[in-house]
């Protein structure tokens, strides 16, 4: 979706889910306008993450500066951080917006996480934003690419590029739940090209997703912007799960 469309689509949001009104994730009402349009019950079931976590991969972390995962492998990616905690209701809300048709939820988790970008100063960072792509066919399926739809959302909230669909996702992958890192690698080996087999004209990316396991994807989606020309890429995703 481009900029003026995404204003309208905004728009449109805003009338069905008026911040002040209805908590957009349990629908209670909030009696006075509240960060997000999210009531504080909401609010206060998201772990943010901040200092406490991995400095390589952004999960959270009892102590250290390193997750195991990231003393054990090496990734294509520069950094990646998660906005929250893969955890409790947060989980619901994610599957939700993923699979229930929820799609409006773009809307307050990409203005947070855009918030959170600001802070760590990725935008100052970063040329260009690119979400992770959905196989055509789950996207006709679903209807929407949630990362894209986050992406659209964070791009309108940083003021610089424009979110860019600059991979295409090849293989239709099945889902990576229950798989182990081996198997995950295995399945999203090759999974991404860039699209219409160009050259990545931008040096920074900033790659959106909606939720780091085990780094598979971004990975793979890094490994090809690096290939073709990238210099820095960076991971940006939603949550991120605990204890994997
Ligand atoms: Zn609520
Ligand atoms: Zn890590």
């Amino acid at each position: 979706m481009n900029g003026p469309l995404m204003q309208v689509w905004e728009g449109f949001l805003d009338l069905l889910y008026p911040e002040g009104v209805n908590c957009c994730l349990c629908g209670d009402r909030i009696r006075r306008r509240h960060t997000y349009g999210i009531c504080p019950d909401c609010y206060d079931s998201f772990i943010f993450i901040r200092e406490n976590s991995c400095e390589m991969c952004g999960k959270l972390l009892d102590s250290g500066r390193l997750c195991s995962d990231c003393r054990s492998y090496v990734h294509y990616f520069d950094r990646a951080y998660s906005m929250c905690a893969y955890h409790g209701k947060v989980k619901e809300w994610i599957y939700s917006y993923k699979y229930a048709g929820r799609s409006y939820l773009a809307g307050p988790f990409g203005r947070m996480m855009a918030d959170r970008i600001k802070e760590v100063r990725l935008d100052k960072s970063v040329d260009c934003i690119v979400p992770v792509p959905l196989h055509r066919k789950k996207l006709r399926q679903r209807g929407y690419n949630q990362s894209r739809l986050l992406a659209d959302v964070i791009s309108g909230r940083l003021k610089g590029e424009k979110a860019r669909d600059v991979l295409i996702r090849e293989r239709n992958t099945p889902p990576l739940s229950g798989l182990t890192r081996f198997q995950r690698m295995e399945t999203m080996r090759g999974a991404f090209k860039l699209k219409n087999n160009g050259v990545v004209d931008v040096k920074n990316v900033l790659l959106i997703d909606d939720i780091y396991t085990t780094g598979t994807t971004v990975n793979q989606c890094a490994k090809v912007l690096k290939d073709n020309g990238a210099n820095c890429v960076y991971a940006f995703t939603l949550a991120s799960g605990m204890n994997i």
